[in-house]
Parts: structure tokens; sequence; C-alpha cells
């Protein structure tokens, strides 16, 4: 039974507190992606298992340890996503919107799916905001693409989240490279674990991501891809800074950042933070040019990054973020007895169909019952509809914060409401500024 009551490892529930986190997060990406000139794309959370690894690549943790594959009863393999970008593309391709202006600019925010070890930060479900940029090759498109993420930041207010940048290269300088890693970690081969031996043979550049201490340390000491980038790569990787600098957006060279998956070339980064223990990769994308071609596209460059939408909000907790409130009822209409509750529900509905939040008695408690209630919703303003108010044509209407009872017509009531509650919010502005 405990299986019922419990949901499954590595996910979890988000309560209204914890939604309306996340709403906030959400309303603050799709305004920032808006200036940028992003459209949003919504893909499937399962996709064909070839899909990830022709793009993932499957020498990586990812697809090698962490994907959740099954077959369907059509017997066909099935992975759900593990990120965005693999599905942006395939997407990008089918659609043919490679025909459509370039760069076609596109971004989601979506659940993904890895099977790894829970702790803080860490999920088996999580959730990815990500960019895609389709289109052009140059160093612009990595900037752009990384101030989207430090305005996010921004925006939000978190804090010490630092950007760090590297490039590693294309095919032709990544040639050189490979031969220089083999050459090291030949030498050293009797300490890699059993993983790294078998990217030794098929993609060196994958054990400086190896999370073993010992093949880390080996790692840390191995050649570094900067050194061994053509004049094409090198001048695309200054470009990039410069634009960086032209923003004034900060950051740092680190040579050792190579990302966990196969598709990036030239750029790579991460928006690093210490405020989250070993979980300090808030965002990291970078450039892949090559992707859209491995899929079977025509060649098209592309950059993008995804960042982890958990790992940002446990941010904002660490900082003490504020989010606004969530909205609170702004009329709570108490039907004096049941004889009354049918017109207080036309009530509420006419204010519903105008956009207000407003709610009346769906328990049948009494009166004080349903003030008890209307405090706890924070309702601004509360008043009991009963005989008199009906005979009468006209009810009382309590602002709560200060007591003061306005008589209201019921014939108009929901514009007369609506005209209330501007002025009172426009005399409540011009005290403010009075006391300025
Ligand atoms: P890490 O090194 O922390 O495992 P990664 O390199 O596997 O990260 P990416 O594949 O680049 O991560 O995913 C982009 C972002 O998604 C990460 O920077 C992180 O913020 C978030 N992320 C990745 N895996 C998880 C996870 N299991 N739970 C929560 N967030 C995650
Ligand atoms: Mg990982």
């Amino acid at each position: 039974m405990a299986l019922l009551t419990k949901a499954p490892r590595g996910t979890q529930d988000l309560l209204p507190s914890k939604a309306h986190r996340y709403q906030y997060i959400e309303k603050v990406v799709a305004e920032t992606v808006a200036c940028f000139g992003f459209y949003e794309i919504r893909t499937p959370v399962f996709e064909h298992t070839e899909l990830f690894n022709r793009s993932v690549g499957d020498t990586t943790d990812v697809v090698q340890k962490e994907m959740y594959t099954f077959e369907d009863n059509g017997k066909r393999s099935i992975s759900l996503r593990p990120e965005g970008t693999a599905g942006a593309v395939r997407a990008f391709l089918e659609h043919g919107l490679f025909n459509e202006p370039l760069p076609q600019k596109l971004w989601y925010l979506t659940s993904c799916y890895r099977y790894e070890k829970p702790q803080a930060g860490r999920l088996r479900e999580f959730h990815q905001f990500g960019v895609e940029a389709f289109g052009s090759q140059s160093a612009a498109q990595d900037a752009e693409v990384m101030a989207i993420a430090r305005h996010v930041f921004d925006r939000i207010g978190v804090q010490n989240i630092t950007l760090e940048i590297n490039s590693i290269g294309c095919p032709v300088c990544r040639k050189e490279y490979h031969k220089a890693l083999l050459c090291f970690f030949n030498e050293k081969k009797g300490d890699l674990c059993e993983t790294c031996l078998g990217r030794l043979e098929r993609n060196p550049m994958r054990i400086l991501d190896c999370k073993s201490p010992v093949c880390s340390a080996i790692a840390a000491d191995a050649p570094v891809i900067t050194d061994f980038l053509c004049d094409e790569c090198t001048t695309h990787f200054a470009q990039v800074q410069k634009y960086l600098n032209a923003m004034d957006i900060d950051f740092i060279i680190n040579p050792h950042i190579v990302r966990g998956l196969d598709y990036y070339t030239k750029t790579v980064f991460e928006f690093i933070t210490h405020d989250l223990g070993a979980q300090s990769a808030v965002c990291a994308g970078g450039r892949y040019d090559g992707l859209v071609e491995q899929l079977g596209g025509n060649p098209l460059p592309a950059c993008g990054f995804g960042m982890g939408v958990e790992r940002l909000d446990l941010l904002m907790q660490a900082q003490n973020i504020e989010v606004p409130e969530p909205e609170h009822c702004s009329l709570y209409v108490a039907p004096y007895n049941e004889e009354f509750s049918f017109e207080a529900m036309r009530l509420v509905n006419d204010l519903r169909a105008e956009g207000v939040y407003a709610l009346t008695d769906v328990t049948g408690r009494s009166v004080k019952a349903q003030m008890k209630y209307a405090d706890k919703c924070k309702a601004d303003y509360t008043m009991i509809l009963g005989a008199d108010d009906i005979a009468n044509k006209e009810v009382k209407v309590k602002r709560m914060n200060d007591g003061t009872v306005t008589q209201i017509g019921l014939d108009d009531f929901c514009d007369d409401f609506i005209r209330l509650t501007i002025n009172d919010a426009l005399s409540d502005f011009a005290g403010e500024d009075f006391a300025l």
C-alpha cells in the first residue's frame, strides 16, 4: 500500500504553494524570451530512442545510464526525453522550419527524465527551460543565447551565478586534440574507471566529464582544447567574448568545460553557482553546428541552452527571493441562508465572467463560519446577502482592511463593484504618493 501513497523516487509533487513559484518562473521566462524574439515549441514527452542515441550520443552518461527506455506494444524502442534539444531539432526538421526565415528561435519549458541518484537539485523528473536558435553561425548568436539566461537570472534577482565559457572546437581541431588526449590517457590507462576505458577508444573527450574522483583527478592535468583550436574556432571564440563584453555580461574562461552531451561544437558554457552544493550548474549549453545534419537535415548551424528549473528554484530559496503573492479573493458573497445562495451564486458567476476573483459558499455553512473562511481566503471585500438586500435591491459591501462599507445597487452590481475596487486602489495609490 505504501507504493500508492508515495511518489516514485526522484519525482516531486508541486503543491499549490510550490506550483505558484513555478508559475512565476514560467512567467519571467516567457516575458524574457519574448524580448529576444523566441517562440515556444512543445514536443512530445517521448521520442524514438534512436533520436537520443544519435544526438545526445551513445557514449554519454545520459544515454548509457540515465535514460528511461522501454519497448511499446508495437515493439518500438521509446525513451522519455532526457533533454529538450533532440526533440526540438527533430520537430524543426520534420516540419521544414528551415524553410522559414532564419534564424528560427525556439524556446520550451518542459519536463525531462533521467535515471539518476536523487539528491537536492538532482531529480529523475525535472524541468528544463531551454532555447534553441537555428541558422546563424555568428558568434553574436552564441552571445545572444547566453544573454537570455543572464536576463532571466537578473529579472528574478538571483545572484552569485558565474558564466563560464569555453570552446571545444570543431571536427577539424578536435582531431588533433583527440590524438593528444589519447596519448595522455593511454599512459594512465591502469587508473581509469571501466566506463572511461571504453570512452578512450570511442570518445576520449568524454573522460574529461567523468564524475569519478580518480578519473577527474587525472583529467585535471589533461591537455586543454583551447591550445588546439583552429583559426576559425579561435576567431569565433574571441568574437563571442567581444559580444559578451559589449553587453556587459561578465564571464570567465574555463578550459575544462566539455559538457555531458556529444553534439556540442565551438562554444560551450555553464552558469555556475556555489550556493547549491554539488549541483552547481544552473544552466548549460553551447553551439551544435553538426547536429541538424547528424539527424538527417542539410547542414545548419545552431546553438542553445538548458536551464534547470528546480535548481533555479532552490537557488531562489537559498537567496530568500520573494515571489509575488498569488492572486487572492476580491469579493466573498455570503448568503444569509440557503434561500439566498442562488442569488449569491448568480452574482459571483457574473463577476467571474468579468474576470473578478469572487467566491461564495458551496458547503452550507453559517454566515459566521463563512466569514472565517473569507478571512482565510484574504478576501478584500465581503458582503452578506439576505432578505432586506434583495427587497431593497441594494447590498452593503465591506472593505476588509479598513472596515469601510459601501452601498451598491444589485441592478448594475458587477460594474459598480469593479468601479469601487478601482476607486479604492486609486485612492490607496494617491495616499502613498502624498506620503512620499
Ligand atoms: P550535471 O553535471 O549537474 O549532471 P548535466 O551536464 O547533466 O548536469 P545538462 O544535460 O546540461 O546537465 O542539462 C542542463 C541543465 O539541466 C543542468 O545545468 C541542470 O541545471 C539541469 N539538470 C540536469 N540534470 C538534472 C537533474 N537530474 N535534476 C535536476 N536538474 C537537472
Ligand atoms: Mg548529468
